[in-house]
């Protein structure tokens, strides 16, 4: 048996995969906040429950935000931000009397889609959750490429390229840069970007928030401020997966996040991302996640072939 935990900053969600990946239990309670201690109780409860109701040992795998630093081994780049510089790697493992295994959530989004989701059977798999953030992973013959300094994928906080006018240096970012791939393209950008429209083009605000499922919406009905958002929107992601294809070169890219069900990117962006790849003919296939929010956990538990 497989355990795959998800540690999000509300929810803790866990999942048992007998031998086939089927699914044999899921478990989900809210995550303590502004705890390290209760976090790694509240993960210990979670492997118990779990094997007490299936009554069998599993392997554990767990997905955080952020990554376990190779340099220092504690937990580094997480926005639950209680986690960052903590010894999860050494505690969990003690309490739960085994070795654990820990990856990015991306990366185990990534893993859950090219082992048996929407880029299953692909070599390399470039997996992108475009959300509240952007940030992504990169499977190699169902293994997640961790890299040199465990931030392998992390495109989101490399600047767009080919920055258009005003465009650059861009927003700043929460990373300190600025210009930022994810300060255009997550959610809460498009979101931004919409609202400006609407003012360059001196029309009210709109009266409640439009979320960027909203602004795709409008831009179908023929709202011209949103087709204007939303073909700039595209422009920009495909310059940013144009470039990923240069470096990676993915057999499949997998979206996930609330903006992967935006029907048209899925014909648009591999139109518009030609001009920005090297090569003659580009066969990357570009899809939507198969599992949905059930990716990461799913993926976690996937860290034990
Ligand atoms: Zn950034």
């Amino acid at each position: 048996m497989r355990i795959g935990i998800d540690l999000g900053g509300t929810k803790i969600e866990g999942i048992a995969l007998g031998g086939a990946g089927e699914v044999l239990l899921r478990r989900r309670v809210p995550a303590p906040r502004d705890s390290y201690r209760d976090t790694l109780a509240a993960l210990v409860d979670l492997v118990n429950a779990i094997e007490r109701e299936t009554g069998a040992r599993g392997t554990v795998g767990v997905g955080i935000p952020g990554a376990i630093s190779p340099a220092t081994g504690l937990v580094k780049n997480a926005n639950s931000t209680w986690l960052i510089g903590e010894p999860l790697a050494d505690d969990l493992p003690r309490l739960l009397e085994r070795p654990v295994r820990f990856a990015n959530d991306a990366n185990c989004f990534a893993l859950s889609e090219a082992v048996d989701g929407a880029a299953a059977g692909a070599e390399i798999v470039f997996g992108v959750i475009i959300g509240t953030g952007t940030g992504a992973g990169i499977v190699v013959n169902r293994r997640v490429l961790e890299g040199a300094n465990a931030i392998a994928g992390e495109w989101g906080h490399n600047p767009l390229p080919a920055p258009r006018d005003g465009e650059w240096p861009g927003p700043s970012c929460y990373c300190g840069r600025t210009g930022c791939i994810e300060t255009f393209l997550s959610g809460p950008a498009l979101e931004r970007d919409y609202a400006g429209e609407r003012q360059r083009r001196a029309l009210p605000p709109s009266e409640t928030r439009q979320t960027a499922a909203d602004v795709a919406a409008a831009a179908c009905a023929g709202d011209a401020a949103a087709s204007t958002v939303l073909e700039r929107y595209e422009e920009r992601l495909a310059r940013a997966l144009g470039s990923v294809i240069n470096v990676v070169d993915p057999h499949v890219i997998v979206l996930g996040g609330g903006l992967s069900n935006i029907d048209r990117l899925y014909d648009s962006i591999p139109r518009l991302w030609a001009p920005y790849v090297f090569s003659d003919a580009v066969t990357t296939r570009l899809v939507r996640a198969a599992h949905g929010d059930s990716s990461g956990v799913r993926g976690a538990a996937w860290l034990w072939e």
